[in-house]
């Protein structure tokens, strides 16, 4: 709380009163801890990557790269967090272009069982190599909606289930509808989010488990893209999760948005 006051002098001199004004700041500096500590994460994000980086070419040019063995591990891990860092830069870029003002859907009416289709296919390598097996349940649905963006949900969500799940689980992919929405969900049978975790998974970097997010490649970015760009579409997302048991993200995205 910001206070200030100041005496009200009348036009003879005379003692008329005190204004007081009071300004409610708590807002304001709940904002600015949002902000520092974005800050305080997008430098840590961007520092571990590079440290690496930087460790590793000394290490080579120090005489490790005289050894052919040294040199082929040490040039996979620097291509490793090359591309950590290019996913990051790359999620941080698509989180700010969303939250910038004027920012734009590109909306036309879209097939979900393209949406789908397209999404699988983007994440079809990583679901391989764990060999897990996608039930496609999407129903033929259309719905007025940024294709792109969708299909940038879809993969985010594909790729969590695919990550935080064992090797030959199966995922389920389902989408219906009412009069008022369409629903999409995503089924794993997966690790499981503990309850307590729930509320916070959304923000941006927040992860569970921070080793693991890190050694599958995760930025901490990827659902808070969904929930923004679901928040786009006027829609919401919701998870139901059980230890042990797997998790379902549901997406529900209006049929008619008022428009702006
Ligand atoms: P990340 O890049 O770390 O995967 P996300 O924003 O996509 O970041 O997810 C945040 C965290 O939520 C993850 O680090 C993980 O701990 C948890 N999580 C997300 N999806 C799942 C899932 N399907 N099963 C279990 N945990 C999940």
């Amino acid at each position: 709380l910001s206070v200030y006051g100041a005496p009200v002098i009348g036009r003879h001199g005379n003692w008329l009163g005190i204004i007081v004004v009071l300004h409610d700041i708590t807002e304001i500096i709940r904002l600015e801890e949002i902000r520092k500590d974005f800050v305080a994460n997008v430098s840590h994000e961007l520092r571990t990557p590079i440290t690496s980086i930087k460790g590793f070419i000394e290490t080579l040019l120090d005489g490790a790269m005289k050894e052919p063995v040294l040199l082929k591990d040490f040039l996979e891990i620097i291509q490793k967090e090359s591309e950590r860092l290019h996913v990051l830069v790359n999620d941080l870029l698509e989180l700010s272009g969303i939250e910038r003002e004027g920012f734009q859907l590109n909306k036309r009416q879209v097939s979900l069982q393209e949406i789908v289709k397209d999404a699988k296919k983007i994440t079809s390598g990583l679901a391989e190599r764990k060999n897990m097996r996608i039930i496609d349940e999407t129903a033929a649905i259309t719905v007025m909606a940024d294709a792109d963006r969708l299909i940038q949900v879809m993969v985010n969500l594909l790729t969590n289930a695919i990550n935080y799940s064992k090797e030959g689980t199966t995922i389920t992919i389902a989408a219906l509808e009412n009069a008022h929405e369409v629903i999409l969900s995503v089924t794993d049978e997966g690790m499981g989010i503990e309850a307590k975790e729930l509320p916070r998974l959304f923000e941006r970097f927040y992860r569970v488990d921070r080793a693991r997010s890190r050694e599958s490649g995760g930025t901490g970015l990827g659902l808070a893209i969904v929930k923004h760009l679901i928040e786009a579409h006027g829609g919401k997302v919701a998870v139901e999760s059980e230890i042990g048991k797997g998790t379902t993200f549901t997406i529900y995205i209006p049929k008619r948005t008022k428009e702006l």
